[in-house]
């Protein structure tokens, strides 16, 4: 008789909760800082405080319906936390903790004063009214009381979220807290009402001038400039879109855009004005004239120079890291990339800006518009984009010197390593997302020390 045969074992899944892989990603950093006590990395890889309300609403059709939200303080070492909204069904808490301690290391990439915090409510913004959300928003930021504040946690937009909801944020906080300049505790708001020129487009901007600087670093041999360079756009939002606008504008042809709804291409060029047209009168660019349709799938895979996951995490995998054919991938979403896709592009030569360089945009003209509403000033949008243009320039610059000073000293390293005790194994190259993060637990590890741990 033929011994009963062991079920084939099936491969290992890959890890796809967000939280696992922002942990993953600092782990790896820290090998290369081997000075760091273990205590300290433990504080700094571990959220401050995880917030999750739940709440009811009456909605516009007289119906009641719970809500779960969530708002995350990753760090405040270098600054209060600051860091978006999102409201969308795949929200929960390991997600937000993930975007959350993201902020802190895109803070500290950007060298912008603040910390790192995230929030989101599980909802489907497809199925509610603008009046449910408005009451969804009060009831979440009064929950939250004096978690968040000017000086304590900054919200902005995400996924979802918009200037209108930034202008409910700062309502609901003002009403319960009268009588002070209350503008800084949101940013993202209307430009009307303290929002900054220049914030609706700094995500998008922040991805060209990464970009550019990363091209003229000689990143990607043979194309030092986005001028001719084609374009690929997966996500068609506030950073998506904006992205497709400005590298179109910077000389960029832009073969294929995309969105919740599947992607639109068009070898010769999208014509951008009037996806945004379209995008703007239908919600989608589903229909989009002189292209034709291709899957979000199949888009990530297209020939192309430059790749711009602009949606959502877990885009880039390695189920389909291997069909990616692109020269350089900028990260405009929050952790598109999985750490076994890095491994692969790493492997192919393909250079990754990562998020927590490529769309900091977003967060620095935050700060700039947190100057702004403390200081009771309006600043010209020439003045922003130019100080924008000069923070990304430089935290680019710091990533990839990072990257060529770490690859230089991996034998100083491994042996700093082994004088602590620490494992022997030898150490591999790192890629732009290591270094990026090797300068931001850096950055955030002194000011720990320089402030040294209460009491
Ligand atoms: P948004 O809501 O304005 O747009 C999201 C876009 O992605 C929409 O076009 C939507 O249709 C599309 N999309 C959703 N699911 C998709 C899917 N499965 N496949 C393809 N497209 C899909 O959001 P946003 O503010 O542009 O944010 C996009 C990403 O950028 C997120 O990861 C967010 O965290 C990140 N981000 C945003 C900012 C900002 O300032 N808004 C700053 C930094 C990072």
């Amino acid at each position: 008789m033929t011994p009963p045969q062991q079920p084939a074992l099936a491969e290992p899944q890959e890890e796809l909760n967000p939280f696992v892989i922002a942990q993953q990603q600092f782990n790896t950093a820290v090998q290369y800082l081997p000075d760091l006590d273990a205590g300290l990395i433990e504080y700094l890889i571990r959220p401050e405080r995880v917030i999750t309300v739940e709440f009811p609403i009456k909605k516009a059709d007289g119906t009641y319906q719970n809500f779960v939200g969530h708002r995350v303080l990753h760090s405040r070492v270098r600054g209060p936390g600051k860091g978006g909204i999102r409201y969308h069904p795949d929200v929960n808490a390991d997600e937000v903790r993930a975007l959350s301690a993201w902020m802190t290391w895109k803070c500290a990439v950007v060298d912008v004063p603040f910390g790192g915090a995230k929030g989101g409510i599980e909802c489907d913004p497809t199925e509610l009214t603008e009046d449910d959300l408005r009451r969804i928003t009060r009831r979440f930021i009064s929950q939250l009381g004096d978690a968040i504040g000017p000086h304590v946690d900054i919200p902005a937009p995400d996924v979802n979220t918009n200037a209108r909801t930034m202008a409910w944020i700062y309502d609901t906080y003002d009403m319960l807290h009268p009588g002070k300049n209350n503008l800084p505790v949101v940013t993202g708001k209307p430009i009307d009402m303290g929002g900054s020129l220049g914030r609706p487009e700094a995500t998008g901007r922040g991805c060209l001038f990464a970009c550019q600087q990363a091209l003229r670093r000689g990143l990607v041999p043979g194309l030092d400039s986005v001028e001719g360079a084609t374009v690929v756009v997966q996500g068609f939002g506030n950073v998506g879109a904006t992205a497709a606008r400005l590298f179109a504008e910077a000389g960029a042809k832009v073969i294929a855009i995309s969105d919740v709804t599947g992607g639109r291409y068009n070898a010769d060029g999208v014509d951008v004005a009037a996806a945004l047209a379209l995008r703007d009168e239908t919600g989608f660019v589903d229909g989009l004239a002189g292209t034709e349709p291709i899957s979000n799938e199949d888009l990530l895979a297209l020939e192309c120079d430059i790749l711009i996951p602009a949606a959502l995490e877990n885009q880039i995998r390695a189920d389909n890291a291997d069909r990616i054919r692109a020269q350089l991938i900028v990260e405009g979403a929050n952790g598109p990339t999985t750490p076994a896709a890095d491994r692969a592009l790493f492997a192919r030569g393909i250079p990754v800006l990562p998020d927590i360089l490529a769309n900091a945009g977003g967060v620095t003209v935050s700060y700039y518009e947190w100057v702004q509403n403390i200081e009771n000033e309006q600043w010209e949008e020439e003045v922003v984009n130019q100080k924008l243009l000069r923070k990304m320039n430089r935290a680019t610059d710091a990533v990839i010197d990072t990257q060529h000073r770490i690859n230089a000293s991996l034998e100083q390293i491994q042996q700093a390593r082994a004088e602590q005790g620490l494992n022997g194994q030898a150490l591999a190259p790192v890629d732009l997302r290591t270094a990026a993060y090797i300068l931001a637990v850096r950055r955030v590890a002194d000011v720990a020390l320089q402030r040294g741990i209460w009491p």
